[in-house]
């Protein structure tokens, strides 16, 4: 008997042979250990059939499995099938997509940790409440159905989340998956879920230690809890008896992975969907572009929220037109600072974003222009005004700068443009009365930092929260009235065909954090182009309107979700190295993707990334583009499979990028 077992390494299955004392035991999904290279390492069976046409590996003679670990599967059928997706998928490999999916621990016979994580420790019961008309009836079509895909679309403060309660407790006893997007989200839902569900939730966040991760990982896998909370990797949480997946925030871009396997947890999760046979609901204020498609198209279920609990009004939103408006200091104009005291008088709490984390983005001579650079990548470096330091936002390399220019010697160096370090400064200086807090990147490494700043916020220890795209997502502060935006031009032309979609999407979410408790709330948006298309949208609250044009914007260029991109990265250490490898490949490739009038695939490049050297590696970039997806990749596989043994050069696969910098 021979078996195909998969590692979690960056290859596809390995083949063995079971000695017949292991026969009655060897099952899919079961754990083993074989020898590997010189050594041994512990594999899941893969395949107990069909195993010739498998990858049948270099090796001439094949060496037997030596001990079975588990007595029964350790990952379900369906769950091996999603791993095998991902890989495919991905144009990646099973063993990658095993990497990503079960924690290495599992691998290596780790004991669980116990959980060292102390959220409060009294958990508040909340209110349950009754639902409106829309929400219960969102919950009975999602109740109702037992497979399927829907779109929960859901003005900010429609009450999405208790939507989500309800239908996970409609199961039954089936098990369910939430993903969310990021950290800065799950303190609020995770108290919720804790106060619902107790003891029969698992909560998966990048906060968690090794040890924990798996105590968790088991819970699930033995059928302890019933709902899985997580982010990205949750999608693949082992559960047995799964009945449901929900997305919250499904446009958020922190879904897709950035290195390795660069999977997106939303459509992963809809692949799962599908192979489980089980329903799946994506929720959004600002649906993605792809998933209002869908949903007009039909292949998502469209559910409706149009309304806020208890016909609360939407925020009132207010463009600032930084070109006239007079300003008070660098960063704040008049009317925001006048609305910030009032506000603050009134005993209220406000929220300003700032999409830029660090003091300046940039130290300028004067004289003769220099700035610095970072010397991996091809970024200016980020001031950092509370370590004195000068920081890549790309490979986290640091340095300290010298009071003179570098390069002229001349002394007058100024901080250029604005982050949230300076912003917070400035607003210290004007209102010293106001009890400040900044959520961003720099203050949130520590573990729970995130959760405890939301907490100070719940319990009104802070007036104004300043701070990244963190502040804008998911919160649920009633007390905050007033949401402004610094410099909106920071996020607006960005040479990306998502920057206007991102826009729309991140100050809608900002918008939709004021006025959610009893007194309305006021948005202010600071611009220097206040007649950019994107704002009348946000003013009005206009999803649709905004969704129109957009669409039309991606029907022309024939972008997503009018087509597929694939995007292939080439890096060289070497700069001349690199310019005469591509131009080779670029050669080659003309002779594989055949100009024949089927095959609609586009073909941009090779040419430089837009962001030319990161960690000192020189980037190229091949973006292809078609409307038949499995033709694409596989156009994008033979091009691999051609180029991938040159000489110093890295390629990464992305399927589906989400940017293109
Ligand atoms: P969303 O996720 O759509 O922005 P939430 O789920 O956070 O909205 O709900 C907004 C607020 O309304 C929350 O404080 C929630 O507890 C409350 N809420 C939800 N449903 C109801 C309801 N049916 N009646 C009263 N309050 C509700
Ligand atoms: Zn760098």
């Amino acid at each position: 008997m021979k078996v195909n077992i998969l590692f979690p390494i960056n290859a596809e299955a390995f083949t063995y042979i079971v000695p017949e004392r292991l026969e009655t035991r060897i099952r899919k999904g079961v754990r083993v250990l074989a020898p590997f290279r010189r050594g041994r390492k512990v594999g899941i069976v893969q395949n107990t059939e069909n195993v010739a046409q498998g990858a049948e590996p270099k090796q001439l003679t094949l060496k037997p499995i030596e001990e079975v670990l588990d007595d029964e599967p350790l990952i379900s059928e369906n769950l091996l099938n999603l791993i095998q997706w991902a890989g495919q998928y991905y144009l990646s490999t099973s063993g990658m997509a095993l990497k990503n999916a079960v924690p290495s621990g599992i691998f290596e016979g780790r004991k669980s940790g116990r959980s060292r994580i102390v959220y409060d420790n009294e958990i508040k019961p909340m209110k349950v409440y009754d639902l409106t008309d829309e929400q219960e009836k969102a919950l009975s079509e999602i109740s109702k159905a037992r497979s399927g895909a829907f779109l929960l679309h859901g003005v900010t403060g429609s009450g999405k989340t208790e939507v989500y309660l309800r239908a996970i407790e409609a199961l039954g006893g089936g098990e369910a998956i939430v993903l969310v997007p990021e950290i800065a989200l799950t303190a609020q839902i995770i108290d919720r879920f804790r106060s619902r569900f107790h003891e029969k939730a698992a909560f998966f966040h990048s906060g968690l230690s090794p040890g924990e991760r798996i105590s968790q990982w088991w819970k699930i896998r033995n059928g302890e809890v019933r709902v899985a909370l997580g982010v990205r990797s949750a999608v693949f949480a082992p559960f047995r008896n799964l009945a449901m997946i929900i997305i919250d925030e499904e446009h958020e871009a922190s879904y897709k992975q950035f290195e390795g396997l660069r999977y997106s947890a939303r459509d992963t999760a809809l692949a799962r969907a599908k192979i489980e046979g089980v329903k799946i609901v994506l929720g959004s204020a600002t649906p993605s572009m792809e998933s209002y498609y869908h949903a007009k198209k039909g292949k998502l279920a469209y559910l409706e929220l149009s309304h806020r609990i208890e016909q609360k009004p939407m925020p009132y939103v207010e463009i600032i037109d930084m070109t006239k408006e007079e300003k008070e200091s660098l960063s704040y104009s008049r009317k925001l600072l006048s609305v910030l005291r009032k506000n603050l008088s009134d005993g209220h709490q406000s929220l300003i974003m700032l999409n830029r984390r660090g003091y300046s983005p940039f130290l300028m001579c004067t004289d003769c222009g220099y700035t610095y650079k970072c010397p991996a990548c091809s970024i200016t470096l980020t001031y950092h005004k509370d370590t004195k330091t000068l920081k890549c936002h790309y490979c986290d390399s640091h340095l300290v700068p010298q009071e003179i220019c570098p390069h002229c010697k001349g002394i007058k160096i100024k901080y250029i443009g604005l982050g949230t370090q300076r912003i917070e400064e400035e607003l210290h200086d004007l209102i010293p009365d106001l009890s400040l807090k900044r959520m961003d990147r720099d203050t949130t490494r520590r573990k729970l930092s995130h959760y405890r700043i939301v907490k100070e916020m719940e319990e009104k220890k802070i007036d104004v929260l300043l701070g990244t795209q963190m502040i804008a997502k998911g919160h649920d502060f009633p007390d905050v009235t007033v949401a402004a935006v610094v410099f909106a031009d920071v996020a607006l032309n960005l040479p990306d065909f998502r920057s206007s979609e991102r826009t729309f999407q991140l100050f809608t979410q900002l918008a939709g954090r004021a006025g959610r408790g009893k007194a309305p709330g006021k948005v202010y948006i600071q611009t220097y182009e206040p007649d950019h298309y994107v704002f009348e949208f946000v003013r009005n609250h206009d999803y649709s309107g905004f969704y129109k044009k957009e669409i039309e914007l991606r029907r022309e260029l024939s972008y997503p979700p009018f087509s597929k991109i694939v995007r292939l990265i080439f890096s060289f250490r070497n700069k001349e190295d690199g310019a005469k490898t591509v131009k080779s490949i670029s050669a080659k490739i003309k002779k594989i993707i055949p100009r024949d009038s089927k095959s609609d695939i586009e073909m941009l490049g090779p040419s430089s990334a837009p962001i030319e050297k990161i960690r000192n590696y020189w980037r190229w970039h091949l973006v292809l583009k078609g409307t038949n997806s499995k033709a694409l990749r596989q156009s994008a596989m033979h091009i691999i499979n051609a180029v991938q043994d040159m000489k110093g050069m890295r390629i990464d696969v992305d399927v589906d990028p989400i940017s293109l910098m």
